[in-house]
């Protein structure tokens, strides 16, 4: 078979690109069953729908929110965001270098000093390193590093903190003033700050209602494929079905995976490859047989003694994912290069939510649906650029184009998936 474009991986970036290919000659190929990757839903038989973890839309663009409506229509709510921190045995709002109040007063004391020591000496000094340890000490003082953004940061990435750079800090991580973190000390007023105060998400089905409305739109997709191999020099990539010829192949599975699947790679981008570092996330989704169990939407858990680093409501998300008089959670356990033990840690989690008071004794869980995401977060470390840029380079040179949060290599949203495969087509001729 002989096709313009190929894509790989049925995501929302593979579904974008297939989307603003419009009626040219394309074909998307999905390994597994159904499209959708990381946005799709799991319905369980008692009819709670889980996403693999809060999969909510926090969008800048004009045109993916004029998208978002044309595909969503009446099915979509904006959201404003209720999240917060849970350390020192009380909850206080995210971010948490804006919102001290409701802490324990030596702890904001200590928070305070840190920040105005650290204005008055290293924050103006240029970073001798670009870790982000020493950025994080530097910028927001030693108390918010101690309470917040260190423990909650290893919990995440899992690697030591002084091994981790600061480019993907971008939008994610909210630098208050000292004005304002010292208002949101005393007052509980700083509810606002981030790139996600607002968000959309589906009024039902899920994120799953999006990814089915882009599929709706868009023409030629198989699933259930296996791809055995792809030969860059003869432009065929191998399937369990056929040979495909193409002229280009734009790629969204992770570029560990196309690597490893591409014929005769050049040493040096195959030792590139090898270098590239990631977590993987275990999502533990609990139906729990009590109505509002929370009215927050997600929480924070910077602490050591909790293994998870947040958890999320679904509920207060939509109504429409739990039966009446129910309600339903996920849970994010970061790992990294090892078997995790899904019972052990699941007898661990229920444990740590009740000993923070959001799981009660008497609740009694009806639903349980772990789901794991072996690619979850990609590792900003020192040889991250460099390798990028040798894989990316050859793949170029190639007409393999690798995008997404997985085949790009980086720390990006839905929303960005959605431009980057719309952008992608400029290139496709
Ligand atoms: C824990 C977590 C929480 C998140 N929360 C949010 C959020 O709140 N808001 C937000 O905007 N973003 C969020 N994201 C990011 C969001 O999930 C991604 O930006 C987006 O889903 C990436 O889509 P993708 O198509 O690039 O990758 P994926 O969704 O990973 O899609 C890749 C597709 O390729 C397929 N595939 C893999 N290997 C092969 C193969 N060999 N052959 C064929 N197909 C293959 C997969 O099955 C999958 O369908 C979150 C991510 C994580 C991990």
């Amino acid at each position: 078979m002989k096709i313009d474009t190929v894509i790989i991986g049925g995501g929302i970036t593979g579904l974008s690109v297939a989307y603003h290919l419009k009626n040219k000659n394309y074909i998307l190929l999905e390994k597994e069953n159904v499209v959708g990757g990381l946005c799709k839903s799991v319905t369980d038989k008692n009819g709670f729908i889980y996403d693999y973890t809060g999969h909510l839309l926090h969008i800048k663009s004009e045109y993916v929110k004029k998208l978002v409506r044309k595909l969503l229509k009446k099915n979509l709510a904006l959201k404003t965001r209720n999240s917060w921190i849970y350390s020192n045995n009380v909850f206080t709002r995210y971010p948490f270098q804006a919102n001290l109040f409701g802490l324990p007063k030596n702890i904001i004391y200590e928070c305070i000093e840190g920040l105005v020591r650290a204005k008055f000496t290293t924050y103006h000094l240029p970073l001798t390193t670009c870790c982000f340890h020493d950025w994080c000490l530097k910028t927001f003082g030693g108390g918010i590093s101690k309470y917040f953004m260190l423990p909650y940061n290893e919990k995440l990435w899992k690697i030591n903190l002084k091994n981790l750079t600061t480019d993907w800090l971008g939008k994610y991580v909210p630098q208050p003033t000292l004005q304002e973190v010292i208002k949101g000390a005393f007052t509980d007023d700083n509810k606002k700050m981030g790139y996600n105060a607002t968000f959309f998400y589906p009024k039902t089905g899920g994120i799953q209602s999006l990814v089915d409305e882009l599929k709706k739109n868009t023409c030629v997709i198989k699933t259930d494929i296996k791809i055995l191999s792809v030969d860059i020099s003869k432009k065929i990539v191998k399937t369990n079905n056929g040979d495909i010829q193409y002229k280009n192949l734009v790629s969204t599975i992770p570029l560990p995976e196309i690597a490893k699947l591409i014929k005769g790679l050049p040493e040096n981008v195959k030792k590139a490859s090898r270098k590239l570092k990631w977590t993987s996330v275990l999502n533990i989704n609990l139906g729990i047989k009590r109505k509002n169990i929370s009215d927050k939407h997600w929480i924070y858990f910077p602490e050591k003694k909790f293994n998870f680093y947040r958890a999320g409501f679904y509920r207060n998300f939509s109504e429409s994912l739990c039966p009446d008089g129910t309600s339903s959670m996920y849970i994010e356990i970061s790992y990294r290069n090892r078997k995790i033990n899904k019972e052990k840690m699941f007898k661990k989690t229920i444990g740590e939510l009740k000993s923070a008071g959001v799981l009660k004794s008497s609740d009694k869980i009806i639903s349980e649906c772990i789901l794991d995401i072996p690619y979850a977060y990609v590792i900003y470390d020192e040889n991250r650029k460099s390798s990028l840029k040798t894989i990316q380079n050859h793949l170029r040179k190639n007409f393999i184009f690798s995008i997404g949060r997985y085949g790009g290599w980086q720390y990006s949203t839905m929303e960005d998936a959605i431009l980057e495969g719309k952008e992608i087509t400029k290139w496709l001729k």
